[in-house]
């Protein structure tokens, strides 16, 4: 089993190397955020808050949360591995994992925390665009993740969109919000020795070569 946690401040990229990771290992890529954009689609009322609090840059309540990744961990796919993307970002959210980790026999093996410096994060957010079909990540900031036509993704054609909550406004906001809430987290992971920290302020394919450098070690026997 190969269980990974990605820990970090916005657009510093877990989004990207939990694609990559779910490729190389063939586990799922389970990102909160984007459990909680599908409950936004649905138009329902809970929805709507849901979208409201994603826009004002807070967490959305553990309660929500703590549901969508147990309903999502207990399903099959997750039985050689998962890679949970923004979750947990807070210390309840850390122990109430634990508890469910303990109970689906499913522990974590790694946490990596990726380190950025915060204007990067900002341009990078600021400039992201993701595809509507496929999820392919873009950046129209930086002209190596740029699409080649505008707003149509490379992979499929289809026509990108920004998220509602990439902007500079509520990016300050999820970065204090990250700083108070989900950094203390980190902490949690080092005493129990599963934190590894990855430069993610360079480029994505170093990036991930650390990452998969630290799964890939060979076992000494
Ligand atoms: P992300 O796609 O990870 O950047 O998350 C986008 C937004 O979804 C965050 O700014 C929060 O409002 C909400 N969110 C995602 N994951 C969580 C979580 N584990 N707990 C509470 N809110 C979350």
């Amino acid at each position: 089993m190969i269980n990974i946690i990605f820990l970090a401040p916005p657009a510093a990229g877990k989004g990207t190397q939990s694609d990559f990771l779910k490729q190389r290992y063939n586990i799922p890529h389970i990102s909160t955020g984007e459990l909680l954009r599908e409950e936004t689609k649905k138009g329902s009322e809970i929805g709507q808050k849901i979208n409201e609090i994603m826009i004002s840059g807070k967490l959305v309540s553990d309660d929500i949360v703590i549901n969508l990744v147990k309903n999502r961990l207990s399903m099959p796919d997750t039985k050689e591995g998962y890679i949970l993307d923004g979750f947990p970002r807070n210390i309840n959210q850390a122990i109430a994992l634990d508890k469910m980790l303990e109970e689906l026999g499913k522990p974590i093996n790694y946490v990596f925390y990726l380190t950025i410096d915060k204007d990067l994060a900002l341009k990078r957010t600021c400039g992201r665009a993701t595809c509507t079909n496929c999820g392919q990540i873009y950046n129209l900031k930086f002209p190596e993740t740029m699409p080649s036509k505008p707003m149509t993704c490379d992979e499929c054609g289809s026509p990108l969109f920004v998220r509602q909550d990439d902007n500079e406004e509520t990016f300050l906001k999820r970065f204090d919000t990250y700083i108070s809430e989900t950094e203390p987290v980190s902490t949690y992971y080092k005493n129990k020795k599963l934190l590894f920290y990855v430069n993610s302020g360079i480029n994505k394919d170093i990036t991930f070569n650390q990452i998969i450098s630290a799964i890939d070690v060979p076992e000494i026997k």
